[in-house]
């Protein structure tokens, strides 16, 4: 089979014109065709008037060879790259269980690797089973009753379970790992689009039934699941020439469970586990991160503005965007996270704290498009000295936001004209923010860095620019969006082990090395590889 890259057809195109198209491009008759099946569809919506549909597509021919030297300098004409995913190996009899810590999709994909390979992993989450947990999360969205162990961040599914499910990401892949974990997805219930579509996405009530299929796939394999077991402690043992090697892990229940292979997949947001690790010695670095707000336009608007008079195109669907500027002040402000037709989320998980994030339904039919609007920080000028000072920074901001909110989970929120003129606001206008439980009307710089205020002051009117409305003096803001990334890294070395304690593999988006629900699931593939390495004889 041959791959066939960047076929450019009109949006409009009638299904007979695809292989039309590659009959032309392959220089071969129909005859010559045999099958075409589409492996990736992206648009190009630069020029509105005119938008495009780019396809890779895998096709059969009837002279391959002939086919592919015709055309061996071209790069958009080659064979297909095999995307199966090989275990590297299967587990040995009499091994003691892999434990992993977090059940996010990091830990979930580091569980089934190994449960798969015949690991029997036991998997700890400080949260518990997704259908408790989304009950303890909508107790904060409908009543402001935070639950500090089971929330929009703690329990089955990790982070992104109340999310878009965007499942795209920058990472370099060469092994097509991606494709390994997008497949269990579309198994364990995700719509099979999310193979083909260039920037896929899930929606969060199927996310939901996912992560229970894929808890049914691992257990069904000999794994096993420990709810509300938080790990509060490493048991490390140091031999006469000071090599560190984790022995086991106690449970904030008292409980002890000795492991000598421990992944801590435990995301960006636990943080007494990162002061507990620092603590007990692991090695641990400052990180760069961003903060600021996020930002609400009515869909219909950033649908006109990207697609004109094809908006609401089904092929389309809601529309995107990626924006960044640099300011004047040395500072990046660029989207984060854009949630088309969804809602903003009350994303904290510590009491009188208030942080934002953004999810959606697979059919981003909301009225309003979020996302974040951030401004780059990073460890040497903004929390310098300490290495988890990124984390006393976070929680000053979002102590200061959950007081300007009103102290009752409410979150301050201001129409971007009073931002730029620098007065509060006491009422909003015609843009309705979705956030629950609410907003309060305020002066969000009273909960941002001064730098972080001028940089979004410069950066909203340039925006405006290239997103018609994007500077509307109706648009809401909310804030404080401060859990962009971790603000941490667990550095590990080139066996996936921690710098300093051997036997502790430090993992996903909390670890530093993954950034999303993707990239986190990828880097489990390869820490689960790691972990089945380092216990082969
Ligand atoms: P997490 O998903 O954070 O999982 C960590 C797990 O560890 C949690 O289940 C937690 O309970 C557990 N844990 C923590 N500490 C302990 C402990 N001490 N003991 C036991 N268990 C512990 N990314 C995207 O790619 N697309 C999106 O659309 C998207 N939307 C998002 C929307 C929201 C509201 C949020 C909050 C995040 C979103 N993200 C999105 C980011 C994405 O969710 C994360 O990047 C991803 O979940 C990180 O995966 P992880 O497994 O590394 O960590």
């Amino acid at each position: 089979m041959l791959r066939l890259t960047e076929l450019t057809l009109s949006l409009h195109h009638a299904d007979e014109e695809l292989p039309a198209a590659i009959c032309k491009r392959l220089r071969i008759s129909p005859r010559e065709l045999i099958r075409h099946v589409v492996a990736r569809r992206a648009h190009d919506a630069r020029d509105k008037s005119n938008i495009k549909l780019i396809y890779s597509v895998d096709v059969n021919v009837k002279d391959e060879g002939t086919v592919l030297a015709r055309f061996r300098k071209d790069r958009n004409v080659q064979p297909t790259p095999n995307t199966a995913y090989k275990f590297i190996t299967q587990a040995p009899t009499g091994i003691k269980r892999p434990v992993v810590v977090g059940a996010g999709p990091c830990g979930l994909f580091v569980g089934l690797i190994l449960a798969q390979m015949g690991f029997r992993p036991i998997i700890l989450d400080r949260g518990k089973v997704v259908r408790e947990r989304t009950k303890d999360t909508w107790d904060l969205w409908r009543r402001g009753v935070l639950h500090p162990e089971s929330n929009v961040q703690f329990g089955e599914g990790g982070a992104g379970t109340f999310s878009d499910g965007k499942l795209y990401s920058r990472i370099k892949d060469p092994r097509h790992l991606d494709r390994k974990v997008l497949t269990e997805f579309v198994k364990a219930g995700a719509p099979p689009e999310i193979l083909t579509e260039a920037h896929p996405h899930i929606g969060t009530f199927r996310l939901v039934t996912m992560v229970e299929s894929l808890r049914a796939t691992i257990e069904g394999l000999g794994g096993e699941y420990r709810w509300q077991h938080k790990v509060d402690g490493l048991d490390i043992s140091v031999d006469g020439a000071g090599e560190r090697r984790v022995q086991g892990v106690h449970l904030a229940n008292g409980e002890y469970i000795e492991a000598d292979r421990v992944v801590l997949a435990v995301g960006h947001s636990a943080r007494d586990t990162f002061a507990m690790l620092h603590a007990a010695g692991v090695h641990v670095e400052a990180k760069p991160f961003s903060i600021g707000v996020r930002i609400e336009h009515p869909q219909s608007w950033i649908d006109t503005s990207r697609f004109g008079a094809n908006a609401g195109n089904p092929i389309l669907g809601a529309a995107e965007y990626h924006i960044s500027h640099h300011c004047k002040n040395g500072r990046t402000v660029y989207s984060f996270c854009m949630c088309p037709g969804g809602t903003v989320v009350a994303a904290t998980s510590e009491e009188g704290r208030v942080a934002t994030n953004g999810m959606s339904q697979y059919s981003r039919n909301e009225r309003n498009a979020n996302s974040g609007f951030v401004v780059a920080i990073d460890p040497e000028r903004d929390y310098p000295g300490d290495p988890l000072a990124g984390l006393a920074f976070q929680r000053h901001w979002e102590s200061l936001a959950f007081v300007a909110g009103g102290s009752n989970y409410k979150a301050p929120a201001q129409r971007v004209g009073d931002f730029l003129a620098g007065r509060p606001s006491t009422a909003l206008g015609s843009v309705v923010p979705s956030y629950r439980p609410g907003v309060t009307p305020t002066d969000l710089a009273a909960c941002l860095p001064d730098f972080a205020v001028e940089a979004m002051r410069e950066a909203i009117p340039v925006f405006g620019r290239q997103i018609a409305g994007y500077d509307h003096p109706d648009v809401v803001m909310t804030g404080v969006e401060t859990r962009t990334s971790s603000p941490v890294r667990f550095t590990r070395g080139d066996d996936f082990q921690s710098l300093n304690t051997a036997g502790l593999f430090p993992a996903g988006e909390g670890a530093g090395y993954a950034g999303g629900i993707l990239s986190a699931a990828v880097d489990g593939i390869k820490v689960a590889e790691a972990v089945a390495r380092s216990l082969m004889p």
